[in-house]
């Protein structure tokens, strides 16, 4: 029997690698194409890191290797795992996935929850914040070509087929069941299609979806900043916890904010869509520079009658491009509070100097809607009574950072669709929201593949 793989992102390579490993026959279609080392076309490094350019590039790895390869070892992060599973079922996965990284190169300890984790809950509670301790593991954004690269010769070797810079226009069902995908005019058959299309595919597994009368939902959507600051300030923190996990109830709204993606030693980098542009941040083992930057995002859930949380978030963003003339806005928080503008004048007066310059200088404040800015200043001033210094008149402000999270399609336990032998896996799906946690879905969906097919 043939599986048909959509996407070779996280979730589709881990589809892929635990089905070949099972000996069962597996095309991989991908629009983008191989692993590449490219030279980064801005020539701001030696090899593509990812600068606004590199991030239009999709190809083996998916977004995944363009990522940081942050590897957040906790099912409750990266996407709620415990919706499909229990626990300790989780956690084993989790290693797994883990330990097929190591053994294709992935470098980098694990972090280690001690008595420091302790000290650091208390420590946030008594400003009124909550500490997650998670353990995480840093592959580097620089490493991770090799570490896919190293995936793919081995699922190669096992003979699963890669089709690249190939695009998956339409699914083919029959009866209710699918038979394959069509690419161009040609139908490729196929007893088991697995959707692993990532938020780039999102949209087009939306329309599939509601074509075939697959049901799906809005899910919340994350809005905000990129925060940056000497990476001394957060050194304390950042060297048991490489990306630490701050959750903050603001007193005036009672909205949920949250650190993300902490980037310790890393850069500030934009995220570039058809129509707008957003911000994100990376860091490497082999480049580092002398700050540390995090997202620091509000939840917004939008109910009846407005529920499409992707299209106000879209709005946002547009919003930031029309004031930034195409580029994200740049702030200093002193400025901010002085209800002023940010200039590269009083930028450069600053002490924290941006690792991001492809950026326009302006006020966050005429970007972001008021509940969202008020949000992220008491956050801001909250989270600096457990890292001081956070909230420093330099501190600098990068927006907009905005996280969209597809559609959740309604997907069983073992993440398959109301079409039978259809599964919708990883991020594009809404199931998963980072690597580990993508990669899990993928190696779901393949055990209950090999399950079937095992059962005839
Ligand atoms: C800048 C950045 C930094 C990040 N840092 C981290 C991090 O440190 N840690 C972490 O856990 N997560 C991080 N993430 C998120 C992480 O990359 C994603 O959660 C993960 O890659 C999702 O995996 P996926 O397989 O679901 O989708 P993707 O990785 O998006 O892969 C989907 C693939 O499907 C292909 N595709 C789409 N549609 C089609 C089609 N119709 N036909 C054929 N192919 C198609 C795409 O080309 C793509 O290669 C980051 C993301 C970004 C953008």
């Amino acid at each position: 029997m043939k599986t048909i793989v959509v996407g070779a992102g996280p979730a589709g390579l881990f589809c892929a690698y635990e089905l070949a490993k099972a000996g069962a026959k597996v095309v991989v279609v991908e629009s983008g194409s191989a692993v590449e080392r490219r030279r980064c076309p801005m020539k701001k490094m030696g090899y593509c890191a990812k600068c606004e350019p590199c991030n239009l590039i999709h190809g083996v790895g998916g977004a995944g290797l363009f990522s940081d390869g942050k590897l957040n070892l906790d099912p409750r992060i990266g996407g709620d795992m415990l919706q499909f599973m229990k626990d300790d079922e989780a956690r084993r996965l989790i290693e797994y996935v883990n330990n097929v990284f190591s053994e294709h190169g992935a470098k980098g300890e694990k972090t280690t929850i001690d008595e420091r984790a302790g000290a650091l809950i208390r420590k946030a509670k008594m400003a009124g914040v909550t500490f997650i301790p998670i353990v995480q593991r840093h592959i580097g954004s620089d490493m991770l070509p090799d570490v896919i690269e190293s995936l793919k010769s081995y699922m190669e070797a096992l003979g699963v087929e890669f089709v690249l810079n190939t695009t998956v226009r339409d699914i083919d069902v029959h009866n209710g069941a699918t038979k394959g995908v069509i690419v161009g005019r040609r139908v490729i058959k196929g007893d088991f299609v697995v959707l692993a299309t990532g938020r780039g595919g999102a949209q087009w597994l939306a329309r599939k979806c509601m074509q075939l009368g697959i049901p799906t939902q809005h899910q919340p959507l994350d809005v905000g900043v990129r925060v940056e600051v000497p990476a001394e300030i957060m050194k304390e923190v950042t060297d048991v916890f490489w990306d630490p996990k701050f959750y903050i109830q603001t007193g005036q709204y009672d909205d949920f904010v949250r650190t993300f993606c902490t980037c310790p030693y890393g850069f500030v980098i934009s995220e570039s869509y058809n129509s707008f542009i957003c911000t994100n941040g990376h860091s490497m083992i082999s480049v580092k520079s002398e700050n540390t930057n995090f997202a620091l995002l509000v939840r917004v859930a939008l109910t009846h009658p407005v529920e499409n949380t992707t299209e106000y978030g879209e709005s946002i963003a547009r919003i930031a491009s029309t004031i930034g003339g195409g580029k994200p806005i740049l702030q200093r928080f002193g400025d901010l509070k002085a209800g002023r503008r940010s200039t590269w004048e009083r930028i450069r007066r600053s002490y924290v100097k941006p690792t991001f310059t492809y950026v326009t200088p302006g006020d966050v404040s005429m970007v972001l809607p008021g509940r969202i800015m008020a949000d992220i200043r008491e956050a801001l001033e909250t989270l600096n009574k457990v890292i001081p210094g956070v909230a420093e008149d330099s501190t600098l402000l990068y927006a907009p950072e905005i996280k969209f999270h597809a559609l959740r399609v309604n997907v069983s336990k073992q993440m398959e669709t109301n079409v039978k032998n259809l599964f919708a896996v990883g991020d594009g799906a809404g199931v998963s929201r980072g690597i580990v946690g993508a990669a899990l879905s993928g190696v779901v969906a393949a055990r209950e593949i090999i399950k079937r097919c095992r059962n005839g």
